[in-house]
């Protein structure tokens, strides 16, 4: 019999009506033959609500006992739903996460699950029961034998009900929603926003990080990784819904469940060239006329990234082909002319890039990959970051230098390693979503010295306290003592530790400082195309130009290019780039 993993969230279960609601959907489920393990969440808002009581009583109450306290908000769920069942004459029992042997690493409040022991589920479904599992949830198993509550981060519930689907090696997992599925966007924010039937793992797991809080992206990574069959559906409604798609089959290995390799490849892109803008005007409308130009002349830009510096004025840097070179280095000369600033343009570069899944939720990752690449005594020209792939754009002279220490680092072997792949995504779409984040700070680190090394130190001050940086841009001009500056943004949550895990790094870079940046939110647009269709990030960059909206910064990867724009701005950013590429009605 097929074993299913049905997964309802906080507003599907928000009162008894819906758990009521929710039995009867699940009851007709299993009229159909289907062996069930439900997951859920907390009713309604019940999470904040525990945690608002918490805040109330200390403003850094300890995180175990903040596990210990938010995971009873699952717990009266599934009870409750289990006894929603029992009414109507369906077997169930509820249990918690530590019942089904969801084993995590013992780092409360943001645990990683290392393994489902999934024997007691199987008893349970053979003797017919609907097992009712408390998602968000697991046990640690610490040094001392001790076992304790912890909870995966908010909004972990899916990431349970994937793992659980995986462990269980169930026939697909269905996460029921208030929406219809996955949308082109946040139906909440945009009402045109259409429903996507199918969609890869990739393009979900960047906008998932990129603020499309519709799944938690630790649930796509390991949708994505062990290829489970993940569906989002209506609570409400009998509709397909969306189904998410990937090609990977890793087995069950020892590593732990969501700790395995994150990296999974690595690409050498060679023949390419830097070409960067310095002191150009911050206004709207700069960046759009440029990569415009660049996109009728024929020049197919990769990766671009800006942020404005002192003086308010902004840096641009892209990469290229070479041989597109003296027609780039052309249409910048032209338009320098009519808005002022400097041009700087270097040939034998080479692209290098780890691909994987999550790479950016795990600080470390490209801590790693940074610290491989200075160690070698590699400078780092350009940088771009995103869930699926980073990228480092470095002298071609130390590219093999560079793949051999990098392959080495993530123990990749040859069948791992491409070398000038061809253009990926030919034939999909350039924009399948956008997706708008909020909860971003912008840093800026002013004075930092120029050489190798830099960034990697930056990366991996912040990678030691758990913070994941995005969209790091060095700026291309130079202070009269040689050094230059760094921004990225990170979650606005972390922003008080990511001052306290600098500072060391800074006290050593004499004259360095820490800035913060205005108020900002990120608008992202995601798709698996975007590599194949030249001038996408030019059509983005027009999109918010006619809103009249100034891009504070952008950062691209392969599927992805974000602009950082004003707080104000955002859901304006939102709708118009949405538009722009025609994804509403
Ligand atoms: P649940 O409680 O069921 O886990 P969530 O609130 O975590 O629900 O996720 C569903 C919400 O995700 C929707 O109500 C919607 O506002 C938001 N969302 C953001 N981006 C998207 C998107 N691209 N498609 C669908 N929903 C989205
Ligand atoms: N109840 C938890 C939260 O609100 C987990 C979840 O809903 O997925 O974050
Ligand atoms: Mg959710």
């Amino acid at each position: 019999m097929a074993v299913l993993v049905q997964k309802f969230g906080g507003t599907s279960v928000g009162s008894v009506d819906r758990i009521q609601a929710v039995a009867r959907r699940i009851a007709e489920s299993k009229e159909l033959g289907n062996e069930l393990v439900i997951v859920v969440s907390a009713m309604g808002h019940t999470t904040d609500e525990l945690t608002l009581l918490a805040q109330k009583i200390s403003s850094k109450p300890p995180q175990r006992e903040m596990d210990m306290l938010l995971a009873t908000g699952e717990q009266v769920s599934i009870a409750l739903l289990s006894i929603a069942l029992h009414e109507l004459g369906v077997p169930a029992i509820s249990m918690t996460g530590a019942q089904v042997g969801i084993v995590t690493e013992s780092s409360h409040g943001r645990a990683r699950i290392l393994e489902v022991r999934t024997e007691r589920i199987k008893n349970k479904l053979e003797e017919g029961y609907v097992v009712v599992v408390a998602g968000f949830q697991g046990t640690s198993l610490s040094t001392w034998g001790t076992a304790e509550i912890t909870t995966l981060g908010r909004g972990g519930s899916d990431t349970s009900a994937v793992a659980l689907a995986t462990a269980l090696g169930a026939e697909a997992c269905e996460i029921y929603t208030d929406v219809p599925g996955v949308l082109t966007t946040d139906p909440n924010k945009v009402a045109d926003a259409q429903l996507m039937p199918t969609l890869s793992c990739d393009e979900m797991l960047e906008l998932a990080s990129l603020g499309a809080a519709v799944l938690h992206p630790r649930a796509v990574e390991l949708a994505r990784n062990f290829g489970v069959m993940l569906r989002v559906r209506s609570s409400w409604t009998n509709e397909p819904g969306t189904t998410l798609t990937s090609a990977n089959k890793r087995s069950l290995g020892r590593d732990g469940l969501e700790l395995g390799r994150p990296v999974d490849g690595l690409e050498l892109l060679e023949e390419q060239a830097v070409l960067g803008l310095s002191h150009i005007p911050d206004q709207p409308g700069i960046a759009a006329n440029l990569f415009e130009e660049l996109s009728n002349q024929g020049v197919n830009v990769d990766l671009i990234i800006q942020a404005t510096h002192e003086g308010n004025s902004n840096d641009i840097a892209f990469t290229i082909d070479a041989e597109e070179l003296p027609n780039a280095q052309k249409i910048c000369k032209n338009a320098l002319k009519k808005i002022g600033g400097k041009l700087s343009t270097q040939s034998n570069m080479t692209k290098l890039s780890i691909n994987g899944a999550g790479i950016m939720g795990r600080p470390g990752i490209a801590a790693t990959l940074f610290d491989t690449l200075s160690r070698k005594g590699i400078n780092l020209r350009l940088i771009a970051t995103s869930e699926v792939k980073v990228s480092c754009v470095i002298d071609t002279n130390l590219g093999a230098k560079g793949l051999r220490a990098i392959s080495e680092a993530f123990e990749l072997d040859d069948s791992q390693i491409k070398i000038n792949p061809g253009v990926s995504g030919i034939g999909q779409p350039e924009v399948r979503g956008v997706a708008l984040d909020p909860d971003q700070a912008q840093l800026n680190v002013r004075g930092v010295p120029d050489k190798p090394g830099t960034a990697a130190a930056l990366c991996s001050a912040l990678a030691d306290a758990g913070i994941s940086l995005d969209g790091i841009v060095q700026s291309e001009r130079q202070q009269l003592d040689g050094s230059r500056d760094i921004s990225f943004t990170l979650k606005k949550n972390d922003r008080k530790q990511a001052d306290n895990a600098l500072a060391p790094l800074l006290a050593k870079w004499p004259g360095a400082e820490l800035k913060e940046g205005p108020e900002i939110t990120r608008v992202s647009a995601v798709g698996a195309g975007m590599p194949a269709t030249p001038g996408t990030a030019a059509r983005m960059f027009r999109a918010l130009a006619d809103a009249n909206i100034n891009i504070a910064m952008i950062a691209t990867s392969e599927i992805r290019t974000s602009c950082v724009v004003a707080k104000n701005d955002g859901l304006a950013a939102l709708k118009a780039v949405h538009n722009h590429f025609d994804l509403g009605s």
